[in-house]
């Protein structure tokens, strides 16, 4: 299997984000302007006259940014973005702890739009099981950026792999457990999701979390039929 070397990045504000709510277009009202053959009203919004409204989005305080590498730190972060992302208050939450998730997340004027995030969230989490990976067809991404670096010492050249995001590292990150045949299960007692098989501590076929939940379950099951019984 080919080595490839994973560098990425990525950057927080210590002082933190804050959730903007979306801005509706303000409605346009026809009003008069003076031409040359005299006063016309104005019917329809010109370009630079139009208003768009603002899109929701989360935007930095503008701390001093702090960098960290994500994918060295969390080995199944996209597992907790496609777990816990499913609306604009969890997402809020995320990049508070996590950071933004695109270029325009880090930029203190433009803030991070809220929707398109929760769409790759909730397409990660409708493929995080086999199953539904193998009806999706698999997963094709568009980036990250691939260089061959020349190893000058040793003569040979290492596949790197540059995520250009945190977004992109999440889906590269996904693709990986994947391809190591880990499942992602939602435990049958807290309903949160898992990662199982190599490497994660959990059977592939494991239905909990932890296997106090497992106990748990079971105890559960005995006793309401205890109390079923005639
Ligand atoms: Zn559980």
């Amino acid at each position: 299997m080919a080595e490839f070397l994973v560098e990425f990045e990525w950057f927080k504000d210590p002082s933190g984000y804050e959730l903007l709510e979306a801005v509706a277009p303000r409605p346009w009202v026809p009003k008069p302007v003076k031409t040359i053959v005299g006063e016309m009203m104005m019917m329809e919004p010109g370009l630079l006259t139009q208003d768009s409204g603002q899109p929701q989005k989360i935007k930095r305080k503008g701390g001093e940014l702090k960098r960290y590498s994500p994918l060295d730190k969390y080995n199944s972060l996209c597992l907790t973005f496609c777990q816990y992302v499913q609306d604009a208050k969890s997402l809020f939450e995320f990049v508070n702890e996590f950071g933004p998730l695109t270029q325009y997340g880090l930029e203190q004027e433009y803030g991070e739009e809220v929707a398109p995030i929760l769409v790759h969230a909730d397409s990660m989490r409708s493929r995080s099981t086999k199953t539904a990976l193998f009806d999706a067809g698999g997963l094709y991404l568009q980036s990250p950026r691939l260089a061959l670096i020349p190893d000058e010492k040793n003569k040979t050249f290492r596949l790197q792999i540059s995520p250009k995001n945190l977004l992109d590292a999440l889906w590269l990150q996904f693709a990986q457990l994947c391809q190591e045949n880990i499942a992602f299960r939602t435990c049958e007692y807290c309903g949160d999701l898992f990662s199982a098989g190599p490497g994660t501590g959990r059977r592939y076929d494991a239905k909990f979390c932890k296997p106090p939940h497992q106990v748990a379950f079971h105890s559960r099951r005995r006793s309401k039929t205890a109390r079923d019984m005639p």
